[in-house]
């Protein structure tokens, strides 16, 4: 292939997002029980609809993912509001969820085999995913990082694939996107005429079409690229 550069997703693309976000959250939600005492279903219920509002509330943007105003806001709802809380939640989360990523299988092969520029498009606040990517050692590998907090947008808008092609100095048909989102990763770089690899995802005839690829694995990725 002769692709210039890579356009990569970062949650659940290049490490677990799912299975470290699972349980830091239920070991967090245990820690808020503790703390309010509330019962660890009162607690799930209450996170749920947080996270929902604050969705809702900040649609389309980094901080509609925020945890430090998850906690905030359950606080809030069960009148029991503390600054010193409110961090030690955010910090127990974070803390146990840098300890359990790890990058997907072949995923550091990949980013040290192919040898073009790369720059993470994340739907997420920097800070975050400034520590999951030195704490998964990626750091060395990735040349430019483009977050949903810096571009004010999140994917599928162009904007956010835009910003990637300026930093990397490439036209739309000179990268490649990889990401594990249908909708979200290829969609979005699609509509910016950027082909894409849907990763672990199902996809018919028609979407190759549209220049979307699928693969189970970056072993796979690695040798279709090289
Ligand atoms: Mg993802």
């Amino acid at each position: 292939m002769n692709y210039k550069g890579i356009l990569l997703d970062l949650d659940n693309t290049l490490y677990n997002y799912d299975v470290a976000h699972e349980e830091a959250l239920t070991d967090t939600l245990t820690l808020f029980s503790k703390e309010t005492g509330l019962t660890f279903s009162d607690a799930k219920r209450i996170f749920s609809l947080a996270k929902k509002s604050n969705h809702i509330k900040l649609h389309g943007t980094a901080s509609s993912h925020s945890r430090i105003l998850y906690f905030q806001r359950m606080l809030e709802e069960v009148g029991a509001f503390d600054f010193s809380l409110t961090l030690k939640l955010e910090s127990n989360y974070w803390q146990l969820f840098y300890s359990l990523i790890k990058p997907e299988p072949f995923a550091l092969e990949f980013l040290k085999e192919i040898d073009l520029p790369k720059c993470i498009i994340t739907d997420f606040t920097a800070m975050a995913q400034y520590n999951k990517i030195i704490k998964l050692d990626m750091d060395q590998w990735i040349t430019h990082l483009v977050t949903s907090e810096e571009a004010g947008v999140e994917k599928p808008h162009p904007f956010i694939f835009t910003l990637g092609l300026q930093k990397l100095g490439l036209k739309a048909s000179e990268v490649i996107m990889i990401g594990d989102s249908y909708e979200k990763d290829c969609l979005g770089a699609s509509a910016c005429g950027i082909d894409s690899i849907l990763y672990k995802g199902n996809s018919d005839l028609e979407d190759l079409s549209k220049g979307i690829h699928p693969f189970n694995s970056f072993f796979d990725i690695i040798h279709w690229l090289e």
